[in-house]
């Protein structure tokens, strides 16, 4: 597997799915008549709409942030960093990455560093 095509291909995936996300958030006023079709259709669509609002911001959410780690992976490429630890300097393994593609830390590293956190 080529790294550096999955990322470019995860972030065109991404920045198409945050757009159109916008699109929906930033409504209209047909939205809002949607809305309100919806509303008087479901007792409870009030409720579910407010639900809905959350979860969507949420993946927004998620989803940029996933961008903005595709995006220094990319330029970790860029710079031949891609794959050593920000810590230690080594190499993460082959299957750590393959299984955390965005990892900056090697094992060891890693669980140091949660053990720092979790002391404080
Ligand atoms: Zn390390």
């Amino acid at each position: 597997m080529d790294i550096r095509n999955e990322l470019e291909r995860k972030r065109r995936v991404l920045t198409a799915a945050i757009q159109s996300g916008m699109d929906r958030t930033r409504g209209g006023a047909a939205d809002r008549n949607e809305i309100a079709k919806e509303l008087t259709k479901d007792p409870y669509g009030s409720a579910s709409l407010i639900h809905d609002d959350e979860i969507v911001a949420d993946m927004m959410d998620r989803r940029i942030r996933e961008l903005q780690q595709v995006n220094r992976a990319l330029e970790e490429l860029d710079r031949g960093r891609y794959g050593i630890c920000q810590e230690c300097e080594e190499p993460i393994s082959k299957a750590r990455l393959k299984a955390m593609p965005f990892a900056t830390r090697c094992v060891a590293c890693q669980s140091a560093q949660e053990g720092l956190r979790r002391a404080a």
